[in-house]
């Protein structure tokens, strides 16, 4: 069994990237664990945040480390929450109080249209001059109302109009198989193939 450090300690997003891993023999472990402290994310994009996440943990661990900064950016609002996604509302996070302000930014606009982006990141050793990195998109609509319970996040406003579904009404194998999280893993797990 391989082992690598998760660079998070979201159990939604640890629970999605394990049923990816563990079909290739690696395991997970969520850095809280290993009393590894969450690390600052004070950058503006997505890639430097996941590179910070998992060279710190890699740092602190002494095993290769994987991240996943991932968010939510809808047209409208100039690609915001983005980055922010997790706090947009302010601390605590909150799901619930970041999806009720999604809606009151967005109620004035007519375009709808958002997408998730995934930052994956796996860094061999925190001195890997060469990190092993995936993106990923998945693009859909801000409904006006929450449906679904699955999932987490902003998942029961993000509509998917082809399949007449939010994330959060779709189950989860389908929802790895289409999410920005699964095709950045697809891609990783690709590169992972031939190390
Ligand atoms: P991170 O832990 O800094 O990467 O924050 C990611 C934030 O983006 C989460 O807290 C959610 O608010 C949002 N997000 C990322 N991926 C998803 C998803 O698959 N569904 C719903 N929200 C997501």
């Amino acid at each position: 069994m391989k082992q690598l450090v998760l660079a998070s300690n979201n159990a939604k997003k640890l629970k999605e990237l394990d049923a990816l891993l563990a079909p290739l023999g690696y395991t997970l472990i969520p850095q809280g664990e290993l009393s590894i402290p969450e690390a600052e994310e004070p950058h503006p994009t997505f890639i430097e945040n996941a590179l910070a996440k998992a060279r710190h943990a890699s740092h602190l661990s002494g095993l290769p480390a994987l991240a996943d900064d991932s968010g939510l950016c809808v047209r409208a609002l100039g690609g915001a929450p983005g980055v922010l996604s997790a706090r947009y509302a302010g601390d605590p996070k909150s799901d619930a109080r970041n999806n009720a302000k999604l809606l009151a930014d967005l109620a004035p606009h007519s375009d709808r249209r958002a997408h998730f982006v995934s930052l994956l990141v796996l860094c061999r050793h925190a001195e890997d001059p060469q990190p092993l990195i995936a993106e990923g998109e998945w693009h859909g609509e801000i409904l006006h109302a929450q449906r679904g319970s699955a999932g987490f996040g902003y998942d029961p406003l993000f509509y998917i109009p082809a399949l007449e579904q939010t994330a959060a009404e779709m189950d989860s194998a389908l929802k790895n198989r289409l999410s920005h999280r699964g095709q950045a893993m697809q891609q990783l797990l690709a590169r992972l193939a031939g190390e």
